[in-house]
């Protein structure tokens, strides 16, 4: 069965559904490793592989290292990915095959970033490193908050509206990621468009996401 890879490529680069991008204790956007996977699973029909092609557990420097390659059709992209250990932990009972999970997983996503996988949705947020590159301007018409008519998901299924449960209005996707973030929010229930999540919520948001919402907060 042939693939048809440039159909492929096309659909491993869309945009995911609003909401996908996370964002790290210190703010940094990420996407999750399954939401790569199901994306290739997808686009594929399953036609796809993972190779683990090296591992080195570094003892003295305090890492694990993997290297995979991932293949479609007679295609590949190579990726590495790195797990910091914890000194002074037991090794083998404790964190090395989670560590080896972790890096692998980094590794995923450092080979099928080369297809240019979320780029589009990560865009927006990495307008200090690569995001705002006039060379890479047709991933950044997407906006926090605006409409790219372009723009399509692969699961619009997915998409699923969210209103403030103050003022009704429908939450933007980084509002309702924002939300997310709070980890005693449930918000399904406490859905609040950004103006509206109350104060000791507020607080828990990455000092990242904040400045998003509101470029002229500075942390106390
Ligand atoms: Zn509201």
């Amino acid at each position: 069965m042939d693939l048809d890879y440039e159909k492929i490529v096309n659909e491993l680069k869309m945009a995911f559904p609003p909401g996908t991008v996370q964002f790290q204790g210190g703010g940094m956007a990420y996407i999750p490793n399954q939401v790569y996977t199901d994306r290739i699973e997808q686009a594929t029909s399953s036609r796809w592989n993972l190779e683990l092609r090296d591992t080195d557990i570094n003892l003295s420097g305090h890492y694990v290292k993997a290297v995979v390659r991932v293949h479609i059709g007679h295609y590949f992209r190579d990726g590495f990915g790195l797990q910091k250990l914890e000194a002074g932990k037991a090794l083998l009972e404790d964190q090395l095959s989670s560590a080896l999970d972790l890096a692998v997983n980094r590794a995923f996503i450092h080979a099928v970033d080369k297809w240019q996988m979320g780029w589009r949705d990560l865009a927006p947020y990495r307008k200090n490193d690569w995001g705002n590159n006039p060379a890479l301007k047709h991933l950044i018409n997407n906006e926090p908050g605006s409409k790219d008519p372009d723009q399509k998901t692969l699961q619009p299924a997915l998409r699923e509206a969210h209103h403030c449960i103050i003022c009704q209005n429908e939450l933007s996707s980084e509002e309702w990621g924002a939300l997310g973030q709070i980890t005693k929010l449930n918000r399904q229930k406490m859905t609040y468009c950004y103006p509206h999540i109350p104060d000791h919520y507020k607080r828990q948001l990455p000092e990242k996401v904040r400045k998003m919402f509101e470029p002229t907060w500075e942390p106390k």
